[in-house]
């Protein structure tokens, strides 16, 4: 049963059936490929009249699949072209679920590791992150092991903490610090006027308290931003008694450049420093770059357009 057209139903009975029925609708939402390159496949999810994109990585014998929990996101990060579309809506559990069962069971593509860091910000998103976290990694779902999925978050403190809380400690966490200091980050990331560093290294402190957990930290290299070997220091040092793994990510280019990738040598250097001053510290290799599918990059062109148009017309009726 998909809707409750032709069946008489009591009024008053109608939107509880109406949402029974949107919970257990298990119908997969229609996608399209929108580019393949160098194995990298980004894919569209239809949802209503919006979409949201999901990329699958693959990376010697593995794949892996980035997924979205938000269509647009309201946190602004300066380096994001999602951050530039704003929040258009949230994702059910079933649509974050669908994105994997397209890829693995429709497309018959492979996916051993599932990372939340596509569009959104997960954790503003947390409930149903939480009930598709459930549904990927049970047996009756999709039956991914927990540690074969990672949830990234720019740094909402209340959710890490209910994170902490509540999910299964063999999930991985990832933040995004991206900064040394408030001083950069404050720019880069408005989430930081919320939530300053302190505050964050604080919510991080008390996940590492579990020693199963560890934590991925992202930061994106901006030239002569946040890219110098003082920065690397100041990262470090801040870094100091967390459980953690660093993850650097050149600056992918993007529709309207603000900011630079490094220069490779600068990248090298970075990471030599945090491997010399004791970090686990790898550099993501840029892939799916000219589809606009690497990190930073989703932000759907095409939809932003439409999207502008749209509220163009609205508020210029007479405009078409
Ligand atoms: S980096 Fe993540 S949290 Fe920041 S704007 Fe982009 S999608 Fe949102």
């Amino acid at each position: 049963m998909g809707s409750l057209e032709g069946l008489e139903v009591e009024p008053q009975a109608r939107p509880l059936l109406e949402e029974m029925i949107r919970l257990t609708d298990f119908s997969v939402p229609g996608h399209r490929v929108a580019f393949e390159d160098d194995g990298t496949v980004k894919f569209l999810v239809e949802l209503d009249s919006l979409e949201c994109e999901s990329v699958l990585i693959p990376m010697k014998a593995k794949s892996t699949l980035c997924i979205s929990s938000q269509v647009g996101c309201k946190m602004g990060c300066t380096f994001c072209e999602t951050g530039r579309m704003g929040l258009l809506r949230s994702l059910s559990v079933r649509e974050i679920v669908s994105q994997v069962f397209i890829a693995k069971r429709v497309m018959k593509k492979r996916v051993d590791n599932i990372v939340f860091m596509g569009m959104g910000e997960p954790f503003d998103n947390f409930e149903a992150v939480m009930g598709a976290l459930d549904v990927l990694t049970e047996d009756a779902g999709l039956g991914f092991g927990p540690s074969r999925i990672t949830v990234s978050t720019s740094g909402l403190v209340d959710q890490i903490d209910a994170f902490t809380e509540r999910a299964d400690p063999a999930l991985h966490l990832a933040v995004s610090v991206n900064a040394p200091n408030d001083a950069i980050r404050r720019k880069i990331m408005p989430v930081n006027r919320q939530w300053d560093m302190a505050a964050l290294k604080r919510a991080m402190a008390r996940y590492c308290e579990n020693p199963r957990r560890e934590i991925l930290i992202e930061y994106v290299l901006m030239k002569g931003i946040n890219d110098s070997l003082e920065c690397a220091d100041e990262l470090a040092h801040y870094l100091r008694g967390l459980r953690v793994k660093v993850n650097l990510i050149p600056y992918n280019p993007q529709s309207r450049d603000r900011f630079a990738p490094p220069d490779e040598a600068v990248v090298d250097a970075f990471l030599e420093r945090m491997r010399a001053r004791g970090y686990l510290t790898l550099a993501r290799r840029t892939k799916g770059q000219k589809i606009m599918a690497a990190c930073g990059q989703l932000g759907n062109l095409q939809l932003r357009r439409k999207i502008f148009l749209d509220r163009s017309s609205q508020s210029h009726p007479g405009c078409a």
